[in-house]
């Protein structure tokens, strides 16, 4: 099985008008999102972040569950944490995760796949199937992006080298479900399970 780690971008994203912005930390991302990724395997939660005093509060979420009390009181919240990791940048995620890896001779990009999520087919995308695969075989370390706000920026998807399918309903949809606004904690742990639950 391949290293599989994950990011949660604050910028570049999408708002509703489609301009690129930069988002607030959510406090519940930094707990939902931990847990998923240390429940399925992964080596990092990358919660990517370029304003200082937005990384030091995920930061000070993280040391209030694992440092003192609150650590005691609810030790799967302390072993979740221990995934996050808290950058400025995707390319710093990037570099973190290909520091690890032997072959980065080519440079941090060479040495990792960046799969990227989004609720639209922004362009061709690979299955799930496809994707849980690759991922059960060799190879470079897989980052795996998730958005924030409307979503992650058209530079960030262009980089990518995989865009995942969009997670929906099977056809014939159930009346209403062309309702496609899945949460981000939501879109990740369904995205995790399918890449690597068991079957
Ligand atoms: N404010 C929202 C929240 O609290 O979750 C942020 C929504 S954010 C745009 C949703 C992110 O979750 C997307 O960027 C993408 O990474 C992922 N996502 C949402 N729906 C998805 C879907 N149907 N398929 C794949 N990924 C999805």
């Amino acid at each position: 099985v391949r290293r599989l780690a994950i990011a949660l971008v604050h910028h570049p994203v999408l708002d509703g008008q489609g301009a690129i912005v930069t988002t607030a930390v959510t406090n519940l991302d930094v707990h939902d999102l931990a847990r998923s990724a240390r429940s399925y395997g992964c080596s990092d939660y990358f919660v990517v972040h370029p304003i200082a005093a937005q990384r030091e509060l995920v930061e000070r979420i993280r040391s209030h569950w694992t440092d003192g009390s609150s650590g005691k009181r609810i030790p799967d919240r302390k072993e979740a944490l221990t995934v996050l990791r808290i950058v400025p940048s995707l390319d710093d995620a990037i570099e973190a995760l290909a520091a690890g890896c032997p072959a980065n001779a080519g440079g941090a990009r060479a040495a990792v796949e960046v799969w990227v999520t989004a609720a639209r087919k922004l362009r061709p995308a690979r299955t799930f199937a496809s994707a849980r695969d690759a991922l059960h075989g060799e190879g470079k370390p897989v980052l795996l992006v998730f958005g924030t706000g409307w979503g992650l920026a058209p530079a960030v998807v262009d980089a990518a080298d995989a865009l995942l399918e969009p997670i929906a309903a099977a056809a014939p949809r159930p009346a209403g479900a062309d309702y496609n606004h899945l949460s981000v904690r939501a879109a990740c742990a369904i995205a995790l399970d399918r890449l690597m639950g068991a079957r």
